[in-house]
């Protein structure tokens, strides 16, 4: 709709509106009047709408006000915001990995909310190192030397690798250059880290005497990558990880393994399979590395455990400041480590306590929900079941594992899936599910206690309106 641009009002008018006022001791003079000038440039723009039927100026006000006001709520408003994940997916990198226990974000922000020894040792009294808090239990769950915490496993690796191999060789087998969502691919951190990539083998074998005869002066480390996201079926051939550690031993070079997927209990109960952390260290590599909020079901970081002197020269590089993480994520990484170490993750990480969630209990969950919803037939609003399904473990972890899962499958009557999906990710507490077909899924395994009751109401909503017969 095209009008007369002079008709706008100015700033100053604007902010001697009466309702301005209210705006202004809001929010502030400045953010109100930095929103009047987005405002007047988007109807600038040409930006008016049909409904507002003929533009006169003290309608144009208004219409600045309003959008001013808009503006200024969804500035205050969080944009990071809770999210149910009925995906089934129990990692969801884009819904935030793993979610944290309520007693261990509390025993954090007991942490965080004040003072704490980050960096002080209180029986020395003087300076501390920051890594300890988390080392004393990272070693003794796995047996490692030492370990080094930072933000994530791709910041650990860019730090292993400048930290032993900045300047000389790496060696890698052809069939492990992987690409982790998100931008991680490996001959990319090589370059960032200065490290000189000697691809050996092929796509799917490689053999011992091709890192063997790679090694020159020039090679510092053999490296090992975990496939994390992907598996190789048919005519392949690795190197297992001890042999690999006892060529670098015996060649006087550094070995490592960038496992990934951070397990470090036993996943056989759940029906799942993993190298653990426990593992890979006691194959002789002399690093280690893996995520947090992988399958410790903890916070973003990076750990790296393993011999004493390899791990002193990671602290010591000056991408260790960079790549350091703060008291909130040691905290909340080291109690989730303690529940590891005395047992108790199965209470204590929500990750584990989902696994754990028996079928029947599921399925008894998607049968209370439908009730909930008026019956199979939702109240005349669509067609609802609960029925079996298949979930994963995400995160870049176990590409084709199944994690068997019960929830509710929904046929609505009115309007389509993609407008009830997008219904649901707009509702009070967004709900992410799954579509299939003409159907939205909701898998319930991934919907955490706490969180039914929001999902019903938002279900209920998303529906739409009863339909009254007749
Ligand atoms: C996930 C993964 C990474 C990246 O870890 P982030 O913690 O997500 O940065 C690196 N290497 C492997 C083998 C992985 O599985």
């Amino acid at each position: 709709m095209s009008f007369d641009r002079r008709l706008l009002p100015a700033v100053s008018v604007l902010l001697a509106d009466p309702r301005a006022s209210a705006l202004i001791s809001a929010y502030g003079r400045s953010h109100v009047v930095d929103a009047f000038r987005e405002a007047l440039a988007s109807l600038r723009a040409g930006k008016a709408r049909a409904a507002w039927g003929e533009l006169t100026p003290d309608r144009l006000q208004s219409a600045v006000l309003d959008a001013a006001r808009m503006t200024l709520e969804r500035d205050a408003t969080p944009s990071l915001r809770p999210v149910i994940n009925a995906t089934g997916v129990l990692l969801h990198t884009n819904l935030g990995r793993a979610p944290m226990d309520p007693g261990t974000l509390a025993g954090a922000a007991r942490i965080a909310g004040g003072y704490c020894n980050l960096e002080f040792d209180l029986e020395a009294g003087e300076r501390g190192d920051r890594s300890v808090h988390c080392a004393r239990v990272l070693s003794r769950l796995t047996g490692a030397e030492d370990a080094v915490v930072v933000n994530n496993n791709a910041a650990a690796m860019v730090l292993l690798l400048g930290a032993v191999a900045a300047g000389r060789q790496a060696i890698v087998s052809r069939g492990e250059l992987i690409e982790i969502g998100g931008s991680f691919r490996l001959p990319e951190i090589f370059r960032t880290s200065g490290v000189a990539l000697v691809e050996v083998g092929s796509t799917n074998r490689t053999y011992l005497k091709d890192y063997a005869g790679a090694i020159g002066p020039e090679t510092a480390l053999l490296l090992k990558a975990s496939r994390s996201n992907f598996e190789m079926v048919g005519f392949t051939a690795d190197v297992e990880p001890d042999a690999l550690a006892r060529l670098a031993r015996d060649t006087g070079v550094l070995s490592a393994w960038d496992v990934g997927s951070g397990c470090f209990v036993d996943l056989r109960p759940y029906g799942l399979e993993c190298t653990t952390t426990q593992s890979a260290v006691a194959s002789g590599v002399d690093l280690v590395a893996v995520s947090g909020d992988k399958l410790l079901g903890g916070p973003q970081a990076g750990i790296v455990v393993g011999k004493r002197s390899a791990i002193a020269r990671l602290k010591s590089h000056p991408l260790m400041r960079a790549f350091r993480c703060d008291k909130l994520t040691l905290a909340l990484l080291e109690q989730t480590l303690l529940a590891v170490a005395d047992g108790s993750h199965e209470r204590r990480i929500p990750l584990f306590r989902m696994l754990a969630l028996p079928i029947d209990e599921l399925e008894r969950r998607s049968a209370a929900l439908i009730d909930g919803l008026g019956g199979s037939d939702g109240a005349g609003r669509a067609d609802l079941a609960a029925v079996a399904m298949s979930g994963r473990v995400g995160g870049g972890t176990l590409p084709t594992a199944v994690v068997p899962s019960f929830g509710l499958r929904i046929r609505p009557r009115y309007g389509g899936v993609e407008a009830l999906a997008a219904r649901l990710r707009t509702a009070g507490t967004p709900v992410v599910g799954r579509l299939d077909d003409d159907t939205v899924l909701l898998d319930l395994r991934t919907v955490l206690d706490v969180e039914l009751e929001d999902l019903a109401r938002a279900l209920d909503v998303a529906l739409g309106d009863r339909v009254v017969a007749g």
